[in-house]
């Protein structure tokens, strides 16, 4: 049987490789991004083509990923004449990849039903290095049976695929995924502060921490590597960052939880974005911090 046609919007960080990884699982590939040249890019690359507007590409595809910066531009790319509702078939899924806001998503779905259209939320974590190597780590929300449909394309681009739930549900997974890994970073770098000024070096404690309880996702992956290097280019940024957190602060208040350092991990990451400004690496974050005490981090070699 031949394989169903993914259509691919948003191929940004994360969105160029997951892609590739689609197309060379021997996928038919129509691509679309607001930067024409790069969806023109990643069409030729991947043996795909590019769909001039959402309507054609989903005129063209039977199963749709989006990989999108926020849930109101996922909701933007949907809504309009050249949209992708406009052109949408029925029997259609939708695997919503971006990390979005689990009550715009459920909205969205319950919308698309109607036109018989599943759409299942599957954001990601692991970032570029695993997106490239197809080892993402997937959440999945939605029916049994809708996930079954979507399956094989979710596993061209992820080594571990969880379900979560109903529709939304992984949604709500991600932005707390993220919550924790925002303050993991927070406290690892605060606590790389306070050990240099004691005349600890910054880089033999993280080699501690990694090899102790304190280690985390940012002690392994970020710190020397973006930190320390002060190339700080980890490739997700500090404004989707604070997106997240804002997601997760929502289910927070949805649910009632009483989350105060939820919220003060927030504050500073918001901190971070109005001080630096926008566009700019999450591991950026590590100058706010530096620059609240005053000094910077170095290996002590330097
Ligand atoms: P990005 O900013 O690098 O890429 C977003 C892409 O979407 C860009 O190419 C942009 O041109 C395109 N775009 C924006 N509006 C569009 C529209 N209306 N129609 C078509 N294309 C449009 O973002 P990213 O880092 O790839 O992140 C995408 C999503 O994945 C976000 O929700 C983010 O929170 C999540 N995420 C990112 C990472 C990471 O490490 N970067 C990891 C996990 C999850």
């Amino acid at each position: 049987m031949a394989q169903p046609t993914v259509g691919f919007i948003g191929l940004g960080a994360m969105g160029e490789p997951m892609a590739k990884r689609v197309a060379g699982a021997g996928f038919p590939l129509v691509v679309l991004d607001a930067n024409a040249d790069k969806a023109a890019e990643i069409a030729k690359v991947t043996g795909g083509t590019a769909a001039a507007h959402g309507k054609e590409l989903a005129e063209r595809a039977d199963v749709i990923v989006t990989m999108l910066p926020s849930s109101d531009i996922v909701r933007a790319a949907l809504d309009g004449d050249t949209g992708v509702i406009a052109g949408l078939k029925p029997g259609t899924v939708i695997l919503e990849m971006s990390s979005g806001v689990p009550d715009t998503t459920r909205m969205i779905a319950t919308e698309l039903a109607a036109h018989n259209v599943t759409l299942l939320d599957c954001p990601v974590s692991g970032g570029v290095s695993r997106a490239i190597s197809g080892e993402l780590a997937i959440m999945a929300g939605g029916e049994d049976a809708d996930f079954k449909l979507g399956e094989p394309v979710l596993a061209t681009m992820g080594s571990s695929i969880t379900r979560t739930g109903p529709v939304g549900s992984a949604h709500a997974m991600k932005a707390l995924n993220n919550l924790v890994s925002a303050g993991g970073f927070l406290i690892g770098i605060e606590a790389l502060l306070i050990g240099s000024r004691f005349g600890l070096d910054p880089a033999l404690m993280v080699d501690v921490l990694n090899v102790s309880t304190g280690m985390n996702n940012s002690t392994q992956k970020k710190f020397k590597q973006f930190v320390l290097s002060r190339k700080f280019n980890a490739g997700f940024g500090l404004d989707l960052m604070v997106k997240d957190l804002g997601i997760a602060l929502g289910v927070a208040e949805t649910t009632g939880t009483t989350v105060p350092f939820a919220i003060l991990c927030r504050e500073m990451w918001q901190g971070a974005q109005k001080a630096l400004g926008p566009g700019l690496d999450h591991t950026h974050m590590a100058r706010f911090s530096e620059m609240l005490t005053g000094d910077e981090l170095h290996p002590a070699a330097e």
